[in-house]
């Protein structure tokens, strides 16, 4: 077995090895800081819609008709508050009949109903899998939607970091934080991949994980994929 000195003393009959170690303990070592964990976009990424009805606009634009100026944090409102139309409309200051809340509540229902993985989701994440990578979801999203994860992903072990659960949205470092912290790893062990450039790709290289650009349309930069397949050969390159 190959074994690898750096530097040694002697006075005649002490050998003193300063640092030994084997070929093969220095492939343990440098493993440790190659990815083995994957985290993942929802929608756009892993989740298509079928329906888009957009309700939370439609609560927002009665919420205008009745006096109540659009403010520049209502989508991060309603993204980190973790519970259902009520409590996200108490969050936003106002009271929507119950008639409007019932036809957002439906509208979510028939999204949610409407909702479908990409093609190549399945293979990806069972090749992740059988890699020995842990996987995570991290998703900007309103608590009723949540619900699609049990629905379509139930198969698999996935670690979820969810807006309306954290209180922070991507790009804010504190999700990405949550992230490192739960895994108890080093930013760089973490690939990010997702379809939007700052929440799944410039936020995370700020703190220090490597990212892919999911661009499903056709990936024309070295940072981009048009598919999550793609991805597999990114950790097999050991590319950033
Ligand atoms: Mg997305």
């Amino acid at each position: 077995m190959a074994a690898v000195h750096f530097g040694c003393v002697s006075n005649g009959t002490l050998y003193f090895a300063l640092v030994s170690f084997t070929f093969n303990q220095y492939l343990a070592m440098k493993a440790k800081r190659e990815i083995n964990i994957v985290i993942l976009d929802l929608f756009g990424t892993l989740i298509k819609f079928g329906v888009q009805n957009h309700p939370f606009r439609q609560l927002l634009k009665w919420a205008r008709e009745n006096g109540r100026q659009v403010m520049p944090n209502d989508a991060r409102t309603v993204m980190t508050i973790n519970g259902g139309i009520d409590a996200i409309s108490l969050g936003l200051g106002i009271k929507p009949p119950r008639e409007l809340a019932q036809i957002i509540e439906s509208q979510i229902e028939d999204e949610l109903s409407s909702l479908s993985l990409f093609d190549d989701v399945i293979p990806t994440l069972n090749a992740l899998q059988s890699r020995g990578i842990r996987i995570g979801l991290c998703s900007n999203l309103a608590q009723p939607y949540g619900a699609v994860i049990d629905k379509l992903l139930t198969h698999f072990q996935l670690e979820q970091f969810l807006s309306y659960e954290l209180g922070a949205i991507k790009p804010e470092a504190q999700i990405y934080e949550s992230i490192l912290s739960r895994f108890d790893c080093e930013p760089d062990q973490c690939l990010f991949i997702g379809d939007t450039f700052e929440a799944d790709y410039a936020g995370p290289i700020a703190v220090g994980m490597k990212a892919l650009h999911l661009t499903r349309s056709g990936a024309t930069q070295p940072h981009q994929i048009s598919s999550l397949v793609d991805m597999l050969a990114h950790l097999d390159g050991g590319h950033r």
